[in-house]
């Protein structure tokens, strides 16, 4: 591998940096029938995610799950400690700047980055915003509001975030034109990002998943592509940027 000057390593959040989903995760550790509910109304398709999630989330609250209960299962989710090696590492020998792309939701991810020592890694966190209401609720939003103009992107990213044009737009905040981008992720809607990455990046694509059945079905990419299960194999690579 080439050694570059100035590079920039981008993480999906669930199943890519952690070893878990947060969105799903918070109700498995407390309340699983709402986690029943997520996969039967995801399955059915009847509501977009984030709104799902979001009433998934006033469900919880109205039965009494509290503020501490949702961050201690934070806490506890699994994230694979060679994962939290590789980040600190690459970050320490300098020339890479770090973003996280998600579609989870900057609470989730804070706390657990926090958690993890990671936070002040990372240059910026896109993803839809949340906050605590003062009654103890989680308040989630869509990253796009949906009633105002929605993205264009035809490559099938879901209403409320295209993950390329956010890669794009990052890449726009902070020119000039990185040398070297990685993309680490797992899901269907890493796709589009992926299909924006030049013949010099390279896409980290979690070997089970819905980015490795679109590649092998849809193809298209110009990046190198590298397929990993464990993060111990991210850190093996990390250690060659
Ligand atoms: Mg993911
Ligand atoms: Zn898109």
């Amino acid at each position: 591998m080439v050694a570059v000057q100035r590079q920039l390593v981008v993480f999906d959040f669930d199943w890519s940096m952690a070893d878990q989903d947060t969105d799903r995760w918070v109700f498995e550790v407390n309340a699983p029938d709402i986690r029943r509910w997520i996969e039967d109304t995801d399955t059915d398709g009847t509501m977009q995610f984030t709104d799902m999630v979001a009433q998934a989330l006033r469900d919880a609250h109205a039965r009494g799950v509290t503020r501490d209960q949702l961050e201690n299962a934070l806490r506890i989710m699994p994230f694979h400690p060679a994962m939290i090696r590789a980040i600190t590492n690459l970050k320490a020998a300098g020339k890479t700047s770090f973003l996280c792309l998600s579609n989870a939701n900057s609470v989730y991810i804070s706390v657990i980055l926090k958690e993890k020592g990671l936070d002040a890694m990372f240059d910026e966190i896109v993803t839809n915003p949340a906050e605590w209401a003062p009654s103890g609720l989680l308040v989630l939003r869509r990253r796009i509001d949906p009633s105002g103009p929605q993205h264009s992107c035809t490559v099938g990213c879901s209403p409320n975030m295209c993950k390329g044009d956010e890669l794009e737009a990052y890449f726009m905040r902070h020119p000039p034109a990185y040398a070297r981008v990685v993309f680490v992720g797992d899901g269907s809607n890493d796709f589009c990002p992926a299909l924006r990455l030049r013949s010099e990046d390279m896409l980290l694509c979690r070997s089970f998943g819905g980015l490795h059945k679109r590649i092998a079905k849809e193809g298209g990419l110009k990046c190198e592509v590298k397929y990993w299960t464990g993060a111990w194999e991210v850190e093996e690579i990390f250690k060659k940027l």
